[in-house]
């Protein structure tokens, strides 16, 4: 109990930390299986250019817990699970099908969503505690986050929501 009321915002900032590290592991580990899954070349392509920017975000977030002298470690983040298990859900239950795209699209969209939840909120406790070049890192990523959950947008506009309309052949 003493303890427990000790913790502070450098402590939630920590778990947060430990929290997203998580699930940008997972993340780098579901992109390649929903690039591969995917129906159109556009759609893998921007899977793929995101897998490849989630490896740097996942070394900013080593640098982060490196400034802070602690051990890169995640922390389960039960939510990242979940939405990605409905992503897995679709590549199985959609496969072959004329709306598959537009299901993983949206999948990709949950995730982005999620990050930049959650980076948002590490954002604000970083210039609350003062951690400027975290919060340069921080930044860095929420802007490759944004940037993509835009590109989703504009796939699903540009094609992708149309021919998952298409009737199974
Ligand atoms: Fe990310
Ligand atoms: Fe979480
Ligand atoms: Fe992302």
């Amino acid at each position: 109990m003493p303890k427990k009321a000790t913790k502070g915002l450098e402590d939630m900032f920590l778990d947060g930390l430990k929290d997203i590290y998580y699930a940008e592991k997972k993340i780098l580990k579901a992109l390649p299986k929903m690039a591969k899954g995917a129906e159109s070349e556009e759609v893998a392509a921007a899977f793929e250019k995101h897998r490849e920017q989630t490896e740097e975000q996942v070394e900013r977030l080593e640098q982060i817990f490196d400034s802070m002298d602690k051990p890169a470690r995640g922390k389960t983040c039960p939510a990242i699970d979940g939405i990605i298990e409905e992503g897995s859900e679709i590549l199985s239950d959609y496969k072959d099908a004329p709306a598959l795209d537009a299901g993983l699209v949206g999948a990709a969209q949950a995730v982005e969503h999620y990050e930049i939840a959650r980076y948002g909120t590490l954002i604000a406790w970083a210039e609350q505690l003062g951690m400027k070049d975290a919060l340069q890192l921080l930044r860095k990523t929420l802007q490759e986050e944004m940037e993509t959950d835009e590109a989703l947008t504009k796939l699903g506009e540009q094609g992708v929501n149309e021919r998952a309309m298409q009737e199974a052949a």
